[in-house]
């Protein structure tokens, strides 16, 4: 389908870019346009204005702050993510999420402030968000503004973000102490999105127990979660297959899960315990190594 009328830009600084997302009501940033151009196509979103932030060299990069914090540019693809070295050596939860993302060719153009902005409840990216508490920063025309994780995900196609912001960066704390991650997905054969996707990350005490825990939670609800009765549960144990499994069992606790044709509520909420065990016996095992 031809998609309505639209006027394009391509600034490239970020400013220029804010600047021009205020100007009109109707305008939309694009960036690796996977999601938005196929609900152009539908006449689902119909922007008057397309501001695209592909020039924008800045936004691409991934970096290390001093403090260890490894900061994304909202332009980083999917692919980028998958194979950077510091991703998949710090997180691997991040590296595998995004490796898992649709097909090759999604994965070449899709990025992960797209990803974050659309929030779609199938989206994989969210899941390794929520679990290494990451910061989503956004600049708007009142300047920047730092949103975590647990506080952006709002609903189906929801977030925290403003109409006039847009995503600079993702920002992911180092993981502290003797820690491991892992992301386990159970994926729509067609589309390739998440039926179920859960990060987990574990922190050890000296002993080799579960100090804490961190789960996020995708394609389940509405909206990717953290499941902190999961999290509860496991914290304190000794971390051996029987408490991984009493803890997972926990990971859908409190959650109205979505029904539709792949899957219905209850076994979405099943696919949750199975793979939140998965992911959890994945990141103590590397957490261990
Ligand atoms: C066939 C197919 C299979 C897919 N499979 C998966 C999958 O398995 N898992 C998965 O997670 N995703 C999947 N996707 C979605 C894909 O990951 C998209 O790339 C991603 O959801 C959106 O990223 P984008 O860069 O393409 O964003 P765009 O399509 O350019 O934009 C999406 C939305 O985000 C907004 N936006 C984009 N960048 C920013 C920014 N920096 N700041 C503020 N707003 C912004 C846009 O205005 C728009 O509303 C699939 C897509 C397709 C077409």
């Amino acid at each position: 389908m031809i998609t309505h009328p639209f006027t394009y830009q391509a600034p490239s600084t970020l400013e220029e870019a804010v600047e021009e997302l205020g100007r009109s009501g109707d305008s939309k940033v694009i960036a690796g346009g996977h999601s938005l151009l196929p609900l152009m196509k539908l006449g689902l979103a119909q922007p008057e204005a397309l501001i695209d932030l592909r020039r924008i060299a800045s936004l691409r990069a991934i970096r290390t702050e001093s403090d260890g914090t490894i900061v994304i540019g909202a332009l980083t693809t999917h692919r980028d993510i998958a194979h950077d070295p510091i991703v998949r050596a710090k997180l691997p939860a991040l590296a595998e999420a995004a490796g898992a993302v649709g097909d090759l060719q999604v994965r070449a153009r899709g990025t992960i402030g797209g990803s974050i902005a659309h929030a779609d409840p199938a989206a994989d990216e969210p899941a390794p968000a929520l679990a290494y508490d990451a910061t989503i920063r956004a600049v708007g025309p009142k300047g920047r503004r730092d949103i975590r994780a647990s506080d952006y995900f709002k609903g189906t196609f929801e977030t925290a973000l403003a109409d006039d912001e847009i995503i600079a960066e993702v920002r992911f704390p180092a993981p502290a102490g003797r820690s491991g991650s892992a992301y386990e997905k159970f994926a729509h054969p067609a589309s390739g999105f998440a039926i179920t996707g859960v990060a987990a990350l574990v922190t050890l005490k000296a002993d080799g127990g579960i100090e804490r825990a961190a789960i996020g939670v995708t394609g389940a609800a509405a909206a990717a979660y953290r499941a902190t009765a999961a999290e509860k549960a496991l914290a304190g144990t000794n971390g051996d297959a029987k408490a991984i499994a009493a803890a997972a069992a926990k990971a859908s606790d409190g959650i109205a899960a979505l029904s539709d044709l792949a899957a219905s509520s209850d076994y979405r909420k099943h696919l949750v315990t199975v793979f939140a065990k998965r992911a959890i016996l994945r990141a103590v095992t590397r957490a261990r190594a």
